[in-house]
C-alpha cells in the first residue's frame, strides 16, 4: 500500500517496501517534519504530464539519518530527492558536488544522481524571480528589495539571489540583527545592502524607499498571528510577497491589501522551485500549468 510517509526504516528495506507501488519510486521529498509538503501532489502531476512512469514520495528523514539516506539513493534507483526543513545546509556538505549558486545561497534543495555521484542544486532563488514575474509582471534585478527574515535559509538565498540579480538596492531585516549584518557583509561587500534591526522606526523609514517587500520568516504559517509590517507602513504602490502559502490571505498579505499594495504568498515560488528541480532531473522543460493545478487543487 502506498503511504504518505515513508521513513529511514523503510529506505532501509525499500525493495520489499515498495514491491506493490503502482509505478517506481524515483523522487522523493526529504524532511523533518515533511508531512504537510505538497511537493508530491505536485510533482507527481508533472510526471503524469510529461508521461515519465515514476512516482515521487515523502521520505521523513531525521538529522542523523541524512547522509545514509542520501548515500542509498543511487542503489535504489532514485534520480534524485528535493530536501527542506531542516536538511539544506547539511545536504550541502554531503554532495560530491555542488553547483556555485547552491554554494553561495549556503544549502540544496534538489539534488540529482549522476552516476553514483550526488550533484546539489539550490532552486529557491532562481524560483522566486519566476515566481515576482509570474505575480507582479515585474523582474527581480529592476526592484529596492527588503527581506524580512534574512538570517534563515529561505531569507538567505533570496538575498544571494537578490546580490546575483544585482538589485538595486536590499534591505536586510532580522530578529537577530547579528545575521542580517554578517550576510549583508559576506554577499555584497560594497553593494547597496544594509542591515537594519527590526524596530518599527527602523523599518518605516527603510520601507519608503523599496519596491518589494518579502516576508521570510514563519510568521503567519500556523495560528491567527499579527501582521509582521502593519499595514500603516505598507504604500500602494508596493509588491509584498509572502513565501508563506499556508493560508491564502496570511497576515502580512491582509495588510497590504488594507494598504492598497499588491500581494501574492508563496505558493508560487513553490510552483517555480519544483519546475526548476524538474529541469535538472530531466533536462526537459517542466509541465508548469500541469504543476500549478495540482497545487491549486490541494490550496
Ligand atoms: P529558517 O532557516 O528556520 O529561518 C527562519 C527565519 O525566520 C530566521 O531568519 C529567523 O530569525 C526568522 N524567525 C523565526 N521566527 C521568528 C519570529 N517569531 N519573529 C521574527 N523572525 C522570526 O527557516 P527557512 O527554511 O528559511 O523558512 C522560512 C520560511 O520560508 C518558512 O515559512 C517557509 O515556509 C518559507 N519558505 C517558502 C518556500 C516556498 O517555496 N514558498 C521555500 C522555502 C522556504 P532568527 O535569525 O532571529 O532566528
Amino acid at each position: 500500500m502506498p503511504k504518505d510517509v515513508y521513513t529511514m526504516a523503510d529506505l532501509r528495506d525499500w525493495p520489499a517496501v515498495t514491491a506493490a507501488e503502482p509505478a517506481p519510486i524515483r523522487l522523493s521529498v526529504f524532511g523533518d517534519p515533511v508531512r504537510h509538503s505538497r511537493s508530491p501532489q505536485m510533482h507527481d502531476a508533472a510526471l503524469r504530464a510529461a508521461g515519465i512512469d515514476a512516482r515521487y514520495v515523502r521520505l521523513h528523514i531525521l538529522p542523523g539519518e541524512l547522509e545514509e539516506a542520501l548515500r542509498l539513493l543511487p542503489e535504489l534507483g532514485f534520480i534524485g530527492t528535493n530536501v527542506t526543513i531542516p536538511h539544506k545546509a547539511a545536504t550541502l556538505a554531503l554532495m560530491d558536488e555542488v553547483d556555485p549558486a547552491a554554494r553561495r545561497a549556503g544549502g540544496v534543495n534538489t539534488v540529482v544522481v549522476r552516476g553514483d555521484k550526488l550533484v546539489g542544486y539550490s532552486t529557491d532563488g532562481p524560483g522566486l524571480v519566476r515566481a515576482i514575474r509570474d505575480e507582479f509582471r515585474a523582474e527581480l534585478r529592476d526592484l529596492r528589495v527588503m527581506i524580512l527574515g534574512a538570517g534563515g535559509g529561505a531569507g538567505r538565498a533570496i538575498a544571494v539571489q537578490c546580490a546575483i540579480e544585482k538589485c538595486p538596492r536590499l534591505v536586510l531585516v532580522n530578529r537577530t540583527y547579528l545575521r542580517a549584518v554578517a550576510l549583508a557583509e559576506e554577499i555584497m561587500p560594497d553593494g547597496p545592502v544594509e542591515a537594519v534591526p527590526w524596530i518599527e522606526e527602523a523599518l518605516g523609514s527603510q520601507l519608503t524607499r523599496v519596491d518589494l517587500i518579502i516576508n521570510a520568516t514563519p510568521l503567519g504559517m500556523s495560528g491567527p498571528s499579527e501582521s509582521p509590517i502593519p499595514a500603516s507602513l505598507l504604500r500602494p504602490e508596493q509588491m509584498v510577497y509572502d513565501t508563506v502559502y499556508a493560508a491564502e490571505r496570511t497576515p502580512l498579505l491582509a495588510a497590504a491589501d488594507e494598504a492598497g499594495a499588491r500581494g501574492a504568498n508563496g505558493l508560487s515560488m513553490l510552483l517555480h522551485q519544483g519546475a526548476l528541480s524538474f529541469e535538472i532531473w530531466f533536462g526537459r522543460t517542466a509541465p508548469v500549468e500541469a504543476m500549478r493545478k495540482a497545487l491549486e487543487v490541494g490550496s
